[in-house]
C-alpha cells in the first residue's frame, strides 16, 4: 500500500471489501486507467494500470495488476505540445518585434472583413512605413535599426484602440487594421499613432536620443472588395504621404 497516494490508500481496502461483498461491476478492474503511484524515493509517478480479478484459489481471492510507467510518454507529450506552441508562435509572429507577421495580418484581416460584412460596420486598413530608415541603419548600424523597430512596434501595440491590429509586413513596413472605424475615424487613430512614433525616443548606446517618424496610408475596405485591392489603395496613400514630406497620414481619396 506504500505504492498508493495517501487519499487512495485510505480507501483502498474498503473498496476491495465492498467489491467482493457486492455483485456490482468494478469501475477499475479490467479497464486501463491512469493513476499515480509512489516511487521508492517518494516521488509520484504516472502509470497506466490494468487491474484484474483473478478469481478464487483455495478460498483466497486474488487480484493482479499490470502497471506501465508512462513518465517517458508523458514527457514526450508535454515536449510535443510545447514544440507545437513554439511553432505556432513562429508561424504567426515576427521574431524581432513580436508583432503578428504578414500571414497573421492577412488572417486577421479576413476575420475582420467577415465580421464587418455580417454587422454592416466599417473597416479601414492602413500601411505604415518608417521614414528614411535606411539612413538610421547607415548612420548608426543595423543593431540600432533593430532597436528602433522594436520601439516602434511597442508604440504601435500601445497606441491604437484595443481592437486595432498592427502587424509587421516586412522590413520597416507595418500593416494596420481598424475594425469598426470609418476612414475618418481611423484617420484620427492613425494620426495619434504617427504622433506617438514621432515622440518616442530610442536611446543610443552612447546615450544620445534618437527620433524616427512614420508615414501612414489609409484606405476603406469596401463591402465585397478584396484585401489586396484595399491594401493597394492604402499603399498609394502612403506613397502620397511620403511625397508630401513624410511624418504624415494620408487617407485614400
Ligand atoms: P522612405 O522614407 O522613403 O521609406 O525611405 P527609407 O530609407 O525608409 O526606405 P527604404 O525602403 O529605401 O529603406 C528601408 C530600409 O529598411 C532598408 C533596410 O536596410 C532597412 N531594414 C529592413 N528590414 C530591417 C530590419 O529588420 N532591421 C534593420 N535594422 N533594418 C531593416
Ligand atoms: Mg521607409
Ligand atoms: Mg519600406
Amino acid at each position: 500500500n506504500g505504492l498508493l497516494p495517501d487519499a487512495v490508500a485510505a480507501q483502498h481496502d474498503n473498496h476491495v471489501i465492498n467489491y467482493i461483498r457486492s455483485s456490482r461491476t468494478s469501475s477499475v478492474l479490467g479497464k486501463i486507467r491512469e493513476f499515480a503511484i509512489r516511487h521508492r524515493n517518494a516521488q509520484m509517478i504516472p502509470i497506466e494500470m490494468k487491474a484484474l480479478d483473478l478469481g478464487v484459489v483455495d478460498g483466497m481471492r486474488y487480484f493482479g495488476a499490470f502497471l506501465l510507467d508512462v513518465r517517458e510518454r508523458r514527457e514526450l507529450a508535454a515536449k510535443n505540445a510545447s514544440l507545437l506552441a513554439q511553432l505556432e508562435q513562429q508561424a504567426l509572429y515576427d521574431a524581432l518585434t513580436a508583432l503578428p507577421n504578414r500571414r497573421a495580418y492577412e488572417a486577421q484581416a479576413e476575420q475582420a472583413m467577415a465580421r464587418a460584412a455580417r454587422s454592416g460596420t466599417a473597416l479601414t486598413v492602413g500601411v505604415a512605413d518608417l521614414d528614411h530608415f535606411k539612413k538610421i541603419n547607415d548612420r548608426h548600424g543595423h543593431a540600432v535599426g533593430d532597436a528602433v523597430l522594436r520601439n516602434v512596434a511597442q508604440v504601435l501595440r500601445d497606441t491604437g484602440r484595443v481592437t486595432d491590429v498592427a502587424a509587421r509586413l516586412g522590413g520597416e513596413e507595418f500593416g494596420l487594421l481598424f475594425p469598426d472605424a470609418t476612414l475618418k475615424q481611423a484617420y484620427k487613430v492613425a494620426e495619434r499613432i504617427r504622433a506617438a512614433v514621432a515622440a518616442a525616443v530610442t536611446v543610443l548606446p552612447d546615450g544620445t536620443p534618437l527620433h524616427v517618424t512614420i508615414s501612414i496610408g489609409l484606405a476603406p475596405l469596401m463591402k465585397g472588395a478584396s484585401l489586396d485591392a484595399a491594401m493597394s489603395e492604402a499603399d498609394k496613400a502612403l506613397y502620397a504621404a511620403k511625397h508630401q514630406g513624410r511624418n504624415k497620414v494620408v487617407a485614400a481619396a
